[in-house]
């Protein structure tokens, strides 16, 4: 992969109107005409970049979605209340409404390009978890302006680029979350850059199922069975709990081992499981872990989730989290400052540990600046 172009790229920005693609999609509450932030971390995350493009004289106008709008104005996303705390933390920049406001953001049109970049000079992509979408203010401003990554773009594009093409080894993925579909290609991709697979969540209960266990009414993806069966017979190293913790069909709490009885639902990995896990992340020297081991959310069900996050935080080995619940998990067991890389992307972090490119990144590689 040529290199992305970073700010430096960008050669003199005194005097320049500079575009800079920012994720601004912060978490909000209150009355659909009157919302109020809730953590401002994602805006305040941006000003290293901002910062670096002002303090040398240009003038930023930042772009970005907020919410699913779907191609029309919705009061509820509107961008009113991030430009005002924008406006408190980096004075005199500028912040365009809901790009997703338009249709031609998703859908790409030239037209919608043309109206973004018009009386731009330059464009700088700062949002890492917007850069495995085409959309237009993701590839279009590139293909005429001069480009580059922001700080926080280029940092996952460093750390995440090291751990896929030069990993300390042993490498181990952790993997969990609710469904196996959602990640068969990343699983697949893994498997051949990794020493072994850890797998969890209620994604598991499809390989074991796959092994021929009962898995009563877990969540189970019966028209992934055959690939789960072709991926345990690969010859990899795939760990998978030898105890579950659930609901029995009474909806009480019980432990079981890997076989389920009728109408018992599976909903954690057991301590057992979630011992070994740990015993595998302490004896790594590389760790990428995307996916809760259970319904975290429910604190019976937590227990699996906190135990991998705890060895997550006290192995020595490098450790990246990627995915927006596992990030959740781990900033509410407080452990979100002992790893050594969360990602800010949770599909865009797979989608380049598996296909190793994003279509943001391949944009900026091909700007007229660094073509
Ligand atoms: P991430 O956002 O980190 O990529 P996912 O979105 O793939 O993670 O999965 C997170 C969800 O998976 C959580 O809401 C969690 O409750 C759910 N989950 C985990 N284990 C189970 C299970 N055994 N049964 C049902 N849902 C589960
Ligand atoms: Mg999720």
């Amino acid at each position: 992969m040529s290199r992305v172009p970073s700010l430096e790229d960008l050669g003199n920005v005194n005097g320049k109107r500079v575009l800079v693609r920012t994720d601004f999609n912060v978490p909000m509450s209150g009355p659909d005409d009157a919302r109020v932030i809730t953590d401002d971390f994602r805006i305040r995350a941006a000003l290293p970049t901002i910062e670096w493009l002002t303090s040398r004289g240009a003038h930023v106008v930042c772009a970005s979605h907020l919410g699913r709008p779907k191609g029309k104005p919705v009061a509820k996303y509107s961008m009113a209340p991030v430009r005002a705390r924008l406006h408190e933390l980096a004075p005199g920049v500028e912040l365009l409404e809901n790009l997703r406001f338009d249709d031609g953001e998703e859908g790409n049109s030239p037209e919608f390009v043309s109206q973004l970049i018009a009386g731009i000079d330059m464009y700088v992509n700062d949002a890492f978890g917007a850069a495995h979408r085409s959309h237009a203010s993701v590839v279009g401003p590139p293909r005429t302006l001069p480009s580059a990554a922001g700080r926080l773009l280029q940092k996952e594009v460093e750390v995440l680029g090291a751990m896929r093409d030069n990993p300390k080894r042993p490498f181990v993925a952790v993997l969990g979350g609710a469904k196996v579909s959602d990640k068969m290609g990343v699983i697949e991709a893994l498997l051949n850059i990794v020493d072994s697979l850890v797998i969890g969540g209620g994604m598991c209960f499809t390989f074991l199922a796959a092994k021929g266990y009962p898995v009563g009414d877990s969540i189970c993806e019966l028209d992934q069975v055959a690939t789960c069966r072709r991926l345990l017979d690969s010859g990899k190293t795939i760990y998978l709990p030898d105890d579950i913790v659930g609901l029995d069909a009474n909806g009480d709490f019980a432990t079981y081992g890997v076989r389920l009885p009728d109408g018992a639902k599976g909903l954690d990995i057991g301590p057992g499981s979630a011992a070994a896990f740990s015993d595998v992340i302490m004896d790594a020297r590389t760790v990428f872990w995307n996916g809760p081991m259970g319904m975290f959310e429910d604190e019976r069900f937590a227990a699996g989730t906190r135990t991998v996050a705890e060895a997550m935080a006290a192995t020595k080995a490098f450790t990246v989290v990627g995915g927006g619940d596992s990030a959740a998990a781990l900033a509410q067991f407080k452990l979100d400052d002992e790893v050594d890389h969360v990602s800010t992307g949770g599909g865009a972090s797979l989608e380049l540990l598996e296909l190793g490119d994003l279509p943001g990144l391949a944009a900026l590689r091909g700007a007229p600046n660094v073509r």
